[in-house]
């Protein structure tokens, strides 16, 4: 069955018991697609099509780099320039009548202001398209859907939900926003009271492990144990602001 694609990730995702398994997803998700990027995506002119076309963010392109898929890498990186330069090159007239001091006695001049807005506006564009990013974003999406489908209809992963730390504050926000398009109006009720309690319980209790990671640094609780804060400060940022 289809939604398996997303059903069995998921499942693992909660299962792994972390501060937010949309995140846990996220990372999975972000790793895999930056190998295929540099590797099988090599043999797929369809992703190739939209790599070259929409490009990559800086953080995606540093991940790349560090795949050590030289070559793999270079031919994408020239693809997608082509794009780039084919992209700037359509100002090029705007451009061109800027520089022309021939103008005939009712021609206006040239708008300078107006050129740098357009030349500004599409060098923005390219640097604010990326592949990767959108590939995970529409399938976070999916997640979330199914998210909601399986709260709905499988009670085994309603536990699971239910025996979870909470979320990210992002993840948290998101699915606080989706409840209303996937659940009918009691179902969105319940929901959201479980998720607002889930949420809270966590945040006090990560709120906790942290405060007790900086009362290890008093000399009064040197010899303490570390119960569960040794790692506080990284899943703390991660509960604040995710992957
Ligand atoms: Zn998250
Ligand atoms: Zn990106």
């Amino acid at each position: 069955m289809k939604e398996k694609i997303y059903t069995i990730p998921l499942n693992d995702a909660f299962d792994a018991n972390t501060e937010c398994p949309f995140c846990f997803l996220y990372e999975k998700l972000e790793q895999s697609r930056v190998e295929y990027t540099v590797g099988a995506s090599m043999m797929e002119p369809d992703s190739r099509m939209v790599t070259n076309e929409k490009g990559f963010c800086n953080r995606h392109l540093r991940q790349m780099e560090k795949c050590q898929q030289a070559l793999s890498l270079a031919l994408v990186l020239d693809t997608h320039l082509n794009e780039v330069v084919k992209k700037l090159d359509a100002l090029k007239g705007e451009m061109d009548a800027l520089a022309s001091p021939k103008r005939g006695l009712f021609q206006k001049a040239p708008d300078t202001a107006l050129a740098a807005e357009h030349l500004a506006a599409q060098t923005d564009r390219i640097l604010e398209s990326c592949a990767i990013c959108d590939y995970i974003r529409e399938t976070q999406e999916r997640y979330m859907d199914t998210f909601f489908l399986l709260y709905r209809t499988e009670e085994d992963f309603k536990k699971k939900y239910q025996e979870s730390k909470g979320f990210c504050l992002e993840h948290f926000s998101m699915l606080v926003k989706l409840s209303g398009k996937h659940l009918k109006p009691a179902g969105q009720t319940e929901f959201l009271k479980s998720l607002y309690e889930k949420e809270m319980e966590n945040l006090r209790r990560i709120n906790e492990e942290i405060n007790y990671f900086t009362k290890k640094f008093d000399y009064r609780f040197q010899n303490a144990d570390w119960k569960n804060s040794k790692d506080a400060p990284q899943r703390t940022i991660l509960k604040l602001v995710g992957k």
